[in-house]
């Protein structure tokens, strides 16, 4: 399928009254008509959000967790956007579900993770919507599958569908140490160089898990950059009935977006001058880092003389460098920049621990030692 910029219709054009980055905020799933209204009357005071979300039909993993209340929730919606005028956002799982968001007029639907794997689901729901111009939104897979992303977005524009963005909210990676969702940020920059003009929002609540870690994801986010985010959002997370250690309330909401730069007025000298100093302290962390790996180094290869090892093992610095790569790139660092590192660092290291080895070579034992 050829990709042209032309197949996309920017935001600004949906005709939502989109204008700048689009934040799309609101609870994970709906729960009552007044759970709803308390939390978008609320949202409708921050400028920042462009439309509100919610989820009726929750594709749990396993069963016996709240399931979303299904199409019940579609009259509270209409009364959430009667009494805040913002458009509405809602994830469909099947074709039955985007009929009737059709019915009710739902400004913008959405595919999630555990849909967008799908490719069965998510044809059933390109096909439900042929022939509209409605708005989707297609999280990434729940698996770190490039091609099904893609494939997923594939199957809306072959249906003519344009006005489309896809959503970033992280991978499930059982190595993944710090956030429920692994960012891997190098599949969203393969996704906006495969298809220009598509826009990008990123999740952070998904990503995250967890609501102290989300500020820091938005900043990187916006700076990756991203066209907007999907936030989640709850007048009360601990009554949530899922995802309540990711929602956010809406004034913490409201001063997370307005902490953050929005690529609005370009940096004073002040705050140039706080970027400097950011970038020394990462610099000392580097060298510190750096200090600390040779240390390491040449401790170890006081064992490596002991058990009569050579100094240099091909095998394991090709297992290292293999990390190094992995990790770094899940990162969003460049594959030739980790390398060139990398072979700059073992070069040093290896220099080092051939100068230990071979003067530790040349010494007596030593006198004290309880051996002799
Ligand atoms: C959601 O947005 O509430 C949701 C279930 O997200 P995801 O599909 O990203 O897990
Ligand atoms: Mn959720």
């Amino acid at each position: 399928m050829a990709r042209r910029r032309e197949d996309f219709v920017p935001l600004d054009r949906w005709g939502l009254g989109f204008q700048g980055p689009l934040v799309v905020a609101g609870p994970c799933s709906a729960e009552g008509e007044e759970q709803l209204l308390t939390t978008a009357l609320a949202l409708k005071q921050i400028p920042f959000v462009g439309a509100f979300r919610a989820g009726l039909w929750k594709a749990r993993t396993r069963p016996g967790h709240f399931e979303g209340v299904g199409s019940k929730g579609l009259p509270w919606l209409a009364a959430v956007r009667e009494k805040t005028g913002l458009p509405l956002a809602l994830e469909v799982g099947t074709g039955a579900h985007v009929d009737l968001c059709l019915k009710h007029q739902i400004d913008i639907l959405w595919v999630g993770a555990r849909t967008s794997v799908n490719p069965f689901a998510v044809e059933d729901i390109a096909l439900a919507l042929a022939g509209t111009d409605v708005p989707v939104l297609v999280k990434n897979p729940l698996a770190s599958d490039f091609s099904l992303w893609v494939g997923a977005i594939e199957r809306l524009l072959a249906k003519g569908l344009r006005k489309l963005a896809a959503v970033h909210r992280g991978f499930a990676d059982s190595r993944e140490r710090t956030y429920r969702n692994a960012p891997l940020w190098s599949i969203p920059q393969k996704l906006k160089d495969w298809f220009p003009g598509l826009p990008l929002l990123c999740d952070p609540s998904h990503m995250a898990g967890r609501r102290e870690l989300i500020p820091p994801l938005c900043r990187r986010a916006l700076e990756f950059p991203v066209d907007g985010l999907m936030l989640e959002c709850h007048h009360a997370p601990p009554m949530a009935l899922s995802d309540g250690a990711q929602q956010l309330t809406p004034e913490a909401l409201g001063h997370l977006l307005k902490s953050l730069a929005w690529g609005g007025p370009r940096a004073s000298v002040g705050e140039m001058e706080k970027w400097r100093r950011e970038i020394e302290r990462i610099d000392a962390r580097i060298i510190e880092a750096l200090a600390l790996r040779m240390d390491t180094t040449g401790e170890m290869a006081l064992t490596k003389r002991a058990m009569g090892l050579g100094v240099e093992d091909r095998a394991r610095r090709d297992v290292v460098l293999k990390e190094w790569l992995a990790r770094g790139q899940d990162l969003g660092l460049e594959g030739n920049f980790l390398k060139d590192i990398y072979v700059h660092i073992h070069r040093e290291s290896v220099k080092k621990q051939e100068d230990i080895v071979r003067e530790r070579a040349s010494l007596p034992l030593d006198k004290d030692s309880c051996l002799q």
